[in-house]
């Protein structure tokens, strides 16, 4: 099934603002070029590897054939130069199936495979003048192996056959070819690269276009449509996690829940589409006080923000949730039909925990609830702070004593 997105719907997205760019552009900003390299070098992984074996095997057997044939001590030049192409493809080859392939691959092909592929072009244009013009076909194996087979970017891979090309056309020059030899020759290989290339680049246009569009996907997953904050599945999958990460490290969790006051009458005095406006508003102001790396802010549900603050104590949370709570307010937006000022507020309930455990995290996000229960009753548009006084006398989130004690015993639950 192909999903068709609305790209001018996705206005925050950088990936949506990339797709939507035409022409597409051929590199990306840094950061995610770099993403996006490492992406491909992971997925060409097979190939790559299949490419190096298959080169080092065969200039290998080369290397045994020469030195058999007493020809390689002959000449020393040539013979430097054949030791140099082997010990080219032996590090790519390593390295192709090498822990350090995502690290290292790409900086040394970088080098060694137009190093490899220009002293191999010299080398095919010797011997087919020389008398084995079989060897010419091996040229545009020279071309096609950087554009396609050897995990390099386009451009990079591009020059590295288009010094093969220069190289080989040069030393058929100076070796004197037949004219007619030479344009043929020459015409045929130059020919191939210009297809190839063209077709490298489209390849690699249609990379970047999928990759792109799974990033999106990816982020749309998380993403809640409407005030693109995380969504509940972000939230309660992070809330599990780091409470766990929390009662192991002996650290405090703040978990914050939001709700808009009076937002029914505000929808019923101003209309859904400036509901949904004032929605999308409130959450980016509220997103706004959280820029630490571990917040989060996630849509709860309806007119409901759920926030989860790592390792923070009862006064950094009180602080979080009154800027949250100005910020909305310093919006301005007005709201005439409510009944605890002129402008749209929110009201926070907080928990603050020290996660342990034996007891999961729903107890704590309750106390969140009774807070906001409690700032709601107390008037709306304020904060309301809980903490383990209160969370000791919750029940909700307890595991039943039957379950720690078989965990204690080793027993396995159920
Ligand atoms: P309270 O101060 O007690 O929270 O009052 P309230 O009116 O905000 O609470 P109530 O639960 O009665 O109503 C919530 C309203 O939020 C009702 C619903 O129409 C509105 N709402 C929920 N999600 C959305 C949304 O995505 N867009 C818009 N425009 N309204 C929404
Ligand atoms: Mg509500
Ligand atoms: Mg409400």
């Amino acid at each position: 099934m192909t999903v068709r997105l609305n790209l001018g719907a996705l206005p925050d997205s950088k990936y949506a603002a990339l797709l939507r760019k035409s022409p597409p552009p051929a590199r990306f900003p840094a950061g995610l070029e770099r993403e996006f390299i490492r992406d491909s070098l992971r997925a060409q992984r097979l190939i790559v590897r299949f490419a190096c074996t298959l080169a080092l095997l065969l200039l290998l057997l080369r290397t045994v054939e020469l030195t058999a044939a007493g020809t390689l001590l002959a000449d020393p030049l040539r013979a430097a130069a054949l030791g140099a192409v082997v010990l080219c493809s032996a590090a790519l080859a390593w390295l192709a199936f090498s822990r350090a392939y995502r690290r290292l691959y790409l900086p040394v092909a970088y080098w060694l495979v137009p190093l490899r592929s220009a002293l191999l072009a010299v080398e095919v244009v010797m011997l087919s003048c020389g008398g084995q013009p079989l060897m010419m076909m091996l040229l545009p194996l020279l071309l096609l192996g950087p554009l396609f087979f050897l995990g390099l970017p386009f451009r990079a891979g591009l020059l590295s056959a288009a010094l093969a090309f220069l190289l080989a056309l040069g030393t058929a020059l100076a070796l004197d070819l037949p004219p007619a030899t030479l344009l043929s020759g020459s015409g045929f290989l130059l020919a191939t690269l210009v297809v190839s290339a063209l077709a490298a680049r489209l390849n690699e246009r249609r990379a970047r276009r999928e990759f792109l569009e799974r990033r999106l996907l990816g982020e749309l997953a998380q993403q809640d449509a409407l005030t693109w904050t995380k969504n509940r599945l972000v939230f309660d999958e992070t809330l599990e996690r780091w409470w766990v990460r929390a009662a192991s490290a002996a650290r405090s969790l703040a978990i914050g829940l939001i709700d808009v006051d009076y937002f029914k009458a505000y929808n019923d005095r101003y209309g859904h589409q400036a509901g949904d406006a004032a929605l999308r508003r409130a959450a980016q102001a509220i997103e706004r006080c959280a820029r630490r790396p571990l917040d989060l802010v996630a849509r709860y549900g309806g007119e409901e923000f759920g926030v989860i603050l790592f390792d923070t104590d009862r006064a950094g949370a009180t602080a979080m949730a009154e800027a949250m709570r100005c910020a909305v307010q310093s919006l301005a937006i007005e709201h005439d039909n409510s009944r605890c000022g002129e402008v749209l507020t929110i009201s926070v309930g907080v928990a603050v925990v020290r996660p342990t455990a034996w007891r999961n995290a729903y107890g704590a996000l309750q106390l969140a609830d009774e807070a906001l229960y409690r700032a709601k009753s107390k008037g709306r548009n304020r904060i309301e702070v809980m903490d383990d006084v209160e969370h000791r006398l919750l029940v909700t989130g307890e595991f039943s004593r039957d379950i720690i004690a078989m965990v204690k015993d080793g027993v396995p639950a159920g």
